[in-house]
């Protein structure tokens, strides 16, 4: 039986670990956590809307379901000439038939960036923003910001949706609890017009929800520094803020760094459209593959990293590795998969949005999308656990 290590337990990861094993590949999965994280419903649990056990499901209920190793331990250095890869606790694994990295990416470093917490951070900040936010419900009154930042060197490992659903549900419950007048709320971008890349008309209808739901917008001024009460842009100006929730930009995961793999400008893995990572130097290793937040996407200016693209380029692999090993040459490609395609929950409602190279829509479903978005929540956990059957390419 060939074999395949695979790094990182989200989307990516895990995905790669389910098809590998359909095939009957011996597969080896590290994770750094021991459950995998459904990022996008995490957002309802700074409002109390999920709990955290919710968004959660064991890797090693999911080790049982699928067969695959699971190794709970943080990978702490790559070295892709030998194509050894060394674990915090000592430990290096080598000579696979074939390796996957699929550890996500990490996040631009902001003075100050301590001050704030974010929503697509590590799983437990999710936790403290609902702690900040309950002192200020407790407390009856307050400043809170939300935002998001950029990365110049790489447009598409931004992520502003979550803002903005954090930003609405929180008012949502401010408002449910009918101290929504007591608070402001501010929405801040460094780029003037945040949430772009959804298209024109869904940065319309965002102009107008911000209107409708009186919350202030402060765009376009770049970020200077992050203090404990307030926000503090290049001009010296202030914005006060009793509480910040601050999504920093992806950049390339910090272990890539030093490893010799190909990158682009920002630290994500090189790869071509089948998700072989590229090197230059014919002497290196050409099994190593990379999928999910920790490659550079190419393509269209608008292109995000998400969680359907990572899926979709793990079930690739997956089919990619064993066209290979039966010496076949029919490698599908990740990049005519290309998409933005979300549910952005608003507390008591939701929008759909999609783009791609011909269309970019933005199509508001009051009450009935927020509970599509959690029923899609329960659909990820129990279909991942093979309790119900797999919807082909969800
Ligand atoms: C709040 C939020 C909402 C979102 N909503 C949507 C949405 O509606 N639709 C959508 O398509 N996408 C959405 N996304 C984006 C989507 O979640 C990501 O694109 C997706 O998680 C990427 O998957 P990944 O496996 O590449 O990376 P990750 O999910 O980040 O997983 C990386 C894994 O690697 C592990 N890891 C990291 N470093 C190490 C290490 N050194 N050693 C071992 N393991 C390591 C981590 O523990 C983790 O298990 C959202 C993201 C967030 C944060």
């Amino acid at each position: 039986m060939k074999t395949v290590l695979i790094i990182g337990g989200g989307f990516a990861g895990l995905e790669a670990a389910i098809f590998l094993r359909k095939s009957n590949y011996d597969v080896t999965l590290v994770s750094e956590r021991d459950y995998f994280f459904i990022y996008p419903t995490s957002i309802w649990i700074p409002t109390r809307e999920q709990e955290f056990s919710d968004v959660c499901i064991d890797l090693k209920k999911l080790q049982k379901v699928h067969g695959f190793k699971l190794v709970v331990d943080a990978l702490q250095k790559i070295d892709a000439k030998e194509n050894s890869y060394t674990l915090n606790s000592g430990a290096v694994l080598k000579d696979y038939d074939h390796v996957v990295l699929a550890m996500g990416a990490s996040k631009m470093k902001h003075k100050g960036i301590k001050n704030t917490l974010s929503i697509c951070g590590a799983p437990e900040q999710s936790l403290q923003i609902r702690d900040s936010i309950d002192a200020l419900i407790e407390k009856g009154s307050g400043k809170i910001c939300f935002g998001f930042g950029g990365n110049p060197k790489d447009t598409s490992a931004v992520r502003g949706g979550p803002a903005f659903e954090l930003l609405f549900n929180t008012h949502h419950l401010l408002k449910k609890k009918g101290i929504r007048d007591n608070f402001e709320l501010t929405f801040f971008a460094p780029m003037p017009e945040p949430g772009k890349r959804m298209g024109t008309k869904a940065l319309k209808m965002m102009a107008v929800f911000f209107e409708k739901l009186d919350i202030k917008q402060h765009f376009g001024k770049k970020i200077k520094a992050f203090e404990n009460d307030s926000i503090i842009f290049e001009d010296d100006s202030k914005l006060a803020s009793d509480f910040t929730m601050f999504i920093a930009a992806g950049n390339g995961h910090d272990v890539v760094k030093e490893s010799g793999l190909p990158t682009n400008e920002a630290g994500f893995i090189k790869i071509n459209d089948h998700c072989n990572v590229v090197f230059d130097d014919p002497q290196m290793p050409t099994n190593i593959y990379a999928i999910g937040d920790v490659a550079a996407l190419q393509g269209a200016d608008w292109r995000a990293k998400q969680g359907h693209v990572a899926e979709v380029m793990a079930r690739n692999v997956a089919f990619n590795i064993d066209q290979k090993d039966k010496g076949l040459s029919l490698f599908k490609g990740y990049q005519e998969h290309l998409n933005i395609l979300c549910v952005m929950d608003s507390g008591n409602g939701a929008s759909f949005i999609y783009r791609d190279d011909k269309r970019a829509l933005m199509v508001p479903l009051p009450f009935i999308g927020h509970w599509l978005k959690k029923g899609w929540g329960k659909y990820c956990k129990l279909s991942k656990l093979n309790k119900i059957p797999r919807i082909p390419g969800i």
